[in-house]
């Protein structure tokens, strides 16, 4: 074949690949996220409306689509689920698929029994954080765009991953919410992508922590920071330093703990990550299997 022509059909199959890589990837399991196509942007004029379970679900253009990019909790029944959607004057329910997923085990040894086994004070300290926390992941700002595509906020190793049921000396506690980054103190910890700073404050377990707001629906925390570089209502770009990595709150060593909130469910992170190994997976879906044209 002509080099030319071997170019242009590299092109043809890859920049609608390319054009898509700022989607999470989907995982229709607990604690994973749901991207599901509405209707062509041409077809439909206005962006359409989702809903899942009650809460506003965060809607995006893609390759001429509408998409739904839905958070699914990590405590969902792996059965079917329904999104609410409105396109127009029309309201419909699609009905998805949600996929057991076994994740797996943690086992971590803290020295600091106080932090396992809570005093009457310490507990109530710590429930009504968790009443907080759970308030602010329910934030809702409308926003004309939402960058999906995510940086990693600390240069390190990964450590204990998403959704790990995890046992603290040996008395299981909930499963792993976020991401761990091996990182040393003091490193400095970024915006996976620009935002507004919802929240900063300093918990029993989650330690010094920022909240950015990506709007959405869509939240990153950064958690037991050594110190807290932002404040809230700030502006902040993605790669934009937020604070410096730490171990406060309940921290076996330092490192970053970051977690991503999607529709008030807590997602696994990785899923936002656009890694070498997402990309060659992406690479390896045809576009015909995905409904994109192969020829023009
Ligand atoms: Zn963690």
């Amino acid at each position: 074949m002509h080099p030319l022509i071997t170019t242009l059909r590299f092109l043809l199959l890859s920049l609608p690949l390319l054009a898509h890589a700022g989607l999470p990837q989907s995982s229709n399991v607990p604690g994973g996220v749901m991207v599901l196509q509405l209707g062509s942007t041409s077809a439909i004029a206005d962006k359409p409306q989702a809903w899942f379970e009650d809460r506003p679900v965060l809607v995006t253009a893609d390759e001429g689509q509408w998409v739904a990019v839905a958070g699914l909790p990590l405590d969902s029944i792996p059965v079917m689920h329904e999104l609410k959607v409105q396109l127009g004057h029309e309201t419909v329910m699609l009905p998805f698929d949600i996929r057991p997923k076994a994740y797996p085990e943690q086992y971590v040894t803290l020295k600091d029994t106080s932090k396992v086994e809570l005093s009457p004070a310490d507990l109530a300290r710590a429930e009504r954080e968790i009443a907080a926390i759970t308030e602010l992941k329910q934030h809702w700002r409308d926003a004309p765009d939402t960058d999906l595509n995510f940086i990693l906020p600390a240069k390190g190793e990964l450590g204990g991953r998403f959704g790990a049921r995890r046992f603290f000396n040996d008395q299981m506690r909930k499963p792993h919410s976020g991401l761990d980054v091996r990182a040393g103190s003091g490193k400095p910890v970024v915006a996976s992508a620009a935002g507004v700073v919802l929240a900063v404050d300093d918990y029993f377990f989650n330690g010094k922590t920022v909240f950015v707001d990506h709007g959405n629906g869509l939240i990153t925390l950064y958690c037991h920071l050594k110190r807290m570089d932002v404040k809230v209502g700030q502006t902040v770009r993605k790669g934009q330093r937020v604070g410096l990595v730490g171990q406060t709150g309940r921290a076996s060593g330092p490192h970053l703990h970051w977690s991503v909130v999607l529709n008030g469910a807590m997602v696994d992170p990785e899923l936002f990550l656009e890694t070498q190994q997402m990309r060659d997976e992406k690479a390896a879906i045809k576009p015909s299997v995905r409904g994109e044209p192969v020829e023009p």
